[in-house]
């Protein structure tokens, strides 16, 4: 059983059934799913509290649950549930994971930074499975409840497990590392999200620098080595890489291709197809760790031809009358915007490069500033652009400030606008990008991506 007593023990003040040896197969908190023989953790959120949701859980095929003490405890329970009682059933579900953590005993590899953190987890995990079992992140289950949920879902067979590491406040990071416990980490870059909460990017970089607070003895950290912000640790890093000479390990010659990019790193010659130049670096710290690991260059390459990758993510896309679409609508920041845009401007052969950008939420008090920055990277060969939403508005007039007569510029107040204003824009020889946070889920304005094709 992957949940065995023993470990609910360590964790536990005491439990319901006494002489109890059973365990369990798995962990969950939504009762929406089903877990036969599963442990049950109500969490407390700010507008349910588990707890009430015991009969739901049973229904679901939970055979126990962990259980807040002070919490009353449900009538007409079946006689067999198990119950065990903790103060707190987040730090016990954290702490449950952590144990779990520790019996499994996988080479953990934690990820975070600003920009990249799915990414470059479905890069590192596709290249590790060359030749073990590796357990991931599930797409974006990065917080404190999902990287305890995504530690709880290893197999016990589970060579390696990749865990992404999210962040919002100073010290959750340290929180999440203590909790998985890396042999290895990476940060994949320094951007601007969430500076409302930290104050500053140096305040962005010492905020993901935590994730060394939970790294093993004999572990190792690899970093940007082009961002300025995180040199100050440099010492800490195994090795840093980028672009740029203050790398210690230096990609270069990247020469651009269709669906991707060739490029060196480490003496040699590497392919990968994926749009986005900042992806050649997540792919690069993904073969630096594999090469660590031992794997060959040649394994290396094999599984970087067959990445699997979360969708939305800078993917490429047929759309109506044989245009292309690049569907980055999952999320936006400032910098991911502007990658997204110099990733457009690359692109070999199009004649006609139309940027439909939207809202960028959660940057606090600087907002305005921020989205206007983007209107920097918008250059030719860009030749259209389309703004979306209330904050859109300020890319569209950061652009329309710069008088540039090369490339058209329109504003759409609402997604259904935009998806009007776009329909003539389809040619053979165009190319759209899609991009804003989530909330505004940009990704509408095309109809031919819902079908997914
Ligand atoms: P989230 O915080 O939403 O979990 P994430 O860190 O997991 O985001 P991804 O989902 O992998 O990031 O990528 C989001 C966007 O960031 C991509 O679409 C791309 O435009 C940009 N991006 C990816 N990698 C990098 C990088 N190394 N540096 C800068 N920007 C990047
Ligand atoms: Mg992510």
């Amino acid at each position: 059983m992957k949940i065995d007593a023993s470990l609910l023990k360590s964790i536990a003040k005491g439990s319901r059934l006494k002489e109890d040896r059973r365990g369990f197969s798995g962990v969950s908190t939504d009762t929406r799913q089903r877990m036969e023989n599963g442990l049950f953790v109500p969490l407390k959120g700010e507008r349910f509290d588990g707890h009430r949701f015991i009969e739901q859980a049973i229904e679901a095929g939970a055979t126990g649950a962990l259980w807040k003490e002070q919490e009353p405890v449900p009538e007409q329970l079946p006689e067999t549930f198990q119950l065990y009682y903790v103060e707190d059933t987040l730090k016990a579900l954290q702490a449950l994971a952590q144990a779990y953590r520790e019996k499994v005993n996988p080479f953990v590899i934690g990820i975070t930074g600003s920009n990249g953190k799915t990414t470059t987890k479905d890069i590192v995990a596709s290249v590790l499975a060359g030749t073990a079992a590796v357990h991931k992140t599930k797409g974006n289950l990065n917080n404190h409840i999902g990287v305890p949920l995504t530690l709880l879902a290893m197999p016990e067979d589970c060579t390696y497990a990749v865990v992404e590491m999210g962040m919002n406040h100073a010290g959750e990071i340290s929180t999440l590392t203590q909790i998985a416990k890396p042999n290895a980490a990476i940060i994949t870059s320094i951007g601007d999200a969430h500076i409302e909460h930290l104050g500053s990017r140096e305040g962005i970089a010492a905020a993901k620098m935590e994730i060394a607070d939970g790294l093993i003895k004999e572990s190792w950290l690899l970093f940007d080595g082009d961002e300025p912000l995180l040199s100050p640790y440099n010492e800490q890093a195994e090795t840093t890489v980028g672009f740029s000479d203050q790398a210690a390990t230096k990609i270069s010659d990247v020469k651009t291709l269709e669906n991707g990019y060739v490029f060196y790193l480490n003496g040699a010659r590497w392919q990968l197809t994926m749009l986005g130049k900042h992806n050649v670096k997540n792919a690069a710290y993904a073969i630096l760790l594999a090469q660590k690991l031992g794997f060959s260059n040649a394994m290396i390459q094999k599984q970087l031809s067959s990445l699997a990758i979360t969708g939305m993510r800078l993917e490429k896309l047929k759309g109506p009358n044989g245009s292309t679409i690049i569907n980055d609508a999952y999320n936006a920041n400032p910098t991911s915007m502007k990658a997204a845009i110099e990733t457009v401007k690359e692109l070999p052969h199009y004649k006609r490069r139309v940027l439909v950008l939207g809202d960028i939420y959660e940057l606090g008090q600087d907002e305005e500033a921020l989205h206007k920055s983007v209107a920097t990277a918008i250059e030719p060969p860009i030749t259209d652009v389309v703004t979306v939403g209330k904050k859109g508005r300020w890319i569209y007039e950061a652009q329309l400030d710069k008088k540039d007569s090369r490339i058209s510029l329109v504003h759409a107040d609402t997604v259904v606008e935009a998806a009007e204003i776009l329909k003539p824009y389809y040619t053979k020889d165009t190319v759209v990008l899609i991009k804003a946070s989530r909330g505004l889920a940009l990704e509408e304005v095309l109809p031919a991506v819902k079908g997914g094709n």
